[in-house]
C-alpha cells in the first residue's frame, strides 16, 4: 500500500507554522508496513489542492488530507474532494443534531458557517471528531482510500488512534516496517558512513539513512517483513555489524538521547555530578535536567561566565585567570575540581570556550572549548575546536561535556 499525505492551510506555507500532522501519520503508517511515497503542503486554494488531489488519487492508494474541515470560507476540502471526485455535497442530518447539541450544551447559537461542517461528499463516511467540531471523512472511490482529518494536531490524532489505526491495519497487506535508531558520538559524518558502508552498501532490507542531529550523528534502519518478530531480526543482523563498525561511538541503540544515557550510567554507578559552565551557559544542566529523576544524580552547578564568578563559584583563583586567560585547559581543570569541591559531587565538570562570533584571537580562535571532568580518579582535560556558529559550538560543547561523562561513568 503507497500512502500520500496532502497538509492543507496556508498558514503551513508561512515560516511560523510546521506541519507536525504529516510526521505523526508517517509514523503511524509505517509502523504497519505502509510507505509514505509523497508529502504534499498546499495553502487554502481550491484550484491548488485540487491539481494536487487529482494527482494523488492516480499515483496513491492511501490518500489522506489534514486540515481545511473548519467552518469558515477558507477551509475547503469538502468541497474540493466532492468536486474532484464528481460528488455533490450532502448534509448528515447527525452530524447537523451533533453540531446543534455542542452548541446548545455551551450556550452559544451556531453561526450559519458551521453547517458546512454538517455537509460530506455523497457516500463519504464522517468519522466522529471526540475533542472538536468539524468530522472527518472516509471515502473509497476508484479502489483509492481518502481520509479528510482534521487540522488540530489532538484532534487529528484522537480520530486517527481511534477510528483510521484499527481499519488501516486491516488493510496492510501484512507487511510489517520497523526501525531502529543508533546515536553517535565523537565522529564525523563522513567517517561513520564510511566504517558502515561495507555493511550497508549489502543491504536495501534494512535500508540505511545517515543524518546529523544537533551534535550527533544518528544511523537509521528500516526493515520491513511479514511479522514485527522478522523484522527485529533483520534490524539486529545489520545492527550488530554497524554497532561493531561504529564501537563504542555508539551511545544509544534505541532511540535514547545522550543526557537519558549518562543519567541511566550515573543512577547504576550511583555517582552524582556537578557543573561549572562558562560559555554554554546552563545548557548542560538543561540538558541533564530533562531527564526524568535527574535529582538522584545531579546535584546542580553554577554559571559562571565572568571571570569573578569563576573564582567566587568555581573556586578558580584569580591568579591562574589572569596568567592562563579565562579560556584554558587550567581554569576548565579549575572549575572542573572547585565545583566538584564546592558542592560535594562525585563528578564536577567544567565548560569554557570561545562561542563567538566575536572574542577570537589567533591562538584562541572561535570554537575554541575546554571541558574538563573531575573525579576521584583524577582530573582530564580536553580541547575542542569546534566549527560553525554561536548556536551549534554551544550545542557542539555540551554534548562534548555529556560524552566526557558517559565515558567516564560507563567503565
Ligand atoms: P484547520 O483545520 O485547517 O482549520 O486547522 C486548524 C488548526 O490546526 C490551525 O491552527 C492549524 O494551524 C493547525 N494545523 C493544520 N494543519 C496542520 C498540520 N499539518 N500540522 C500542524 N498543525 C496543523
Ligand atoms: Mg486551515
Amino acid at each position: 500500500v503507497d500512502a500520500e499525505i496532502i497538509a492543507v492551510g496556508s498558514e503551513l506555507l508561512t515560516p511560523f507554522r510546521l506541519d507536525t500532522n504529516s510526521l505523526y501519520l508517517t509514523g503511524k503508517l509505517n509502523a504497519l508496513g505502509i510507505e509514505v511515497r509523497f508529502k504534499t503542503v498546499v495553502g487554502d486554494d481550491r484550484l491548488r489542492l485540487k491539481e494536487v488531489f487529482q494527482a494523488a488519487l492516480e499515483r496513491s492508494d492511501l490518500v489522506i488530507l489534514t486540515g481545511g474541515l473548519g467552518p469558515t470560507e477558507d477551509d475547503v476540502n469538502r468541497e474540493v474532494a466532492a468536486e474532484v471526485l464528481g460528488r455533490p455535497l450532502v448534509e448528515v442530518q447527525e452530524i447537523r443534531r451533533r453540531l446543534e447539541e455542542r452548541f446548545a450544551r455551551i450556550g452559544r447559537t451556531m453561526a450559519g458557517n458551521n453547517l458546512r461542517q454538517a455537509q460530506v461528499p455523497e457516500g463519504a463516511e464522517w468519522l466522529d471528531n471526540t475533542k472538536g467540531t468539524a468530522p472527518g471523512l472516509w471515502l473509497e472511490h476508484d479502489g483509492v482510500r481518502i481520509i479528510l482529518l482534521p487540522g488540530p494536531p489532538h484532534e487529528l490524532e484522537a480520530m486517527f488512534e481511534s477510528v483510521c489505526l484499527p481499519r488501516l491495519e486491516r488493510l496492510s497487506d501484512g507487511q510489517r516496517l520497523r526501525t531502529r535508531i543508533y546515536k553517535v558520538v565523537g565522529l564525523p559524518e563522513s567517517e561513520v558512513d564510511q566504517r558502515i558502508a561495507p555493511a550497508t552498501t549489502q543491504s536495501t532490507n534494512p535500508a540505511t539513512t545517515v543524518l546529523a542531529v544537533s551534535g550527533a550523528i544518528e544511523v537509521h534502519l528500516r526493515a520491513r517483513a511479514a511479522t514485527h518478530q522478522e523484522a527485529d531480526a533483520l534490524l539486529a543482523g545489520l545492527g550488530d555489524k554497524i554497532e561493531a563498525a561504529l564501537g563504542d561511538h555508539v551511545f544509544s541503540t534505541h532511540g535514547e538521547s545522550l543526557e537519558e544515557v549518562v543519567g541511566m550510567y550515573l543512577v547504576m554507578k550511583q555517582k552524582t555530578v556537578a557543573v561549572a559552565e562558562s560559555c554554554t551557559g546552563g545548557l548542560v544542566s538543561e540538558r541533564l535536567t530533562r531527564v526524568p529523576g535527574s535529582s538522584s544524580f545531579f546535584l546542580g552547578g553554577a554559571v559562571c561566565y565572568s571571570d569573578e564568578l569563576k573564582t567566587r563559584l568555581a573556586a578558580v583563583s584569580a591568579a591562574l585567570i589572569e596568567a592562563n586567560g579565562a579560556v584554558s585547559k587550567p581554569v576548565a581543570q579549575a572549575m572542573a575540581e572547585g565545583i566538584r569541591e564546592w558542592t560535594g559531587a562525585s563528578i564536577g565538570v567544567g565548560i569554557t570556550g570561545i562561542a563567538g562570533p566575536g572574542g577570537g584571537t589567533a591562538d584562541k580562535p572561535v570554537g575554541l572549548v575546554y571541558v574538563s571532568i573531575a573525579d576521584d580518579r583524577g582530573t582530564q582535560v580536553r580541547e575542542f575546536r569546534f566549527p560553525g556558529d554561536r548556536e551549534r559550538i554551544r550545542t557542539w560543547a555540551s554534548v562534548a561535556a555529556l560524552e566526557l561523562i558517559r565515558r567516564r561513568v560507563r567503565t
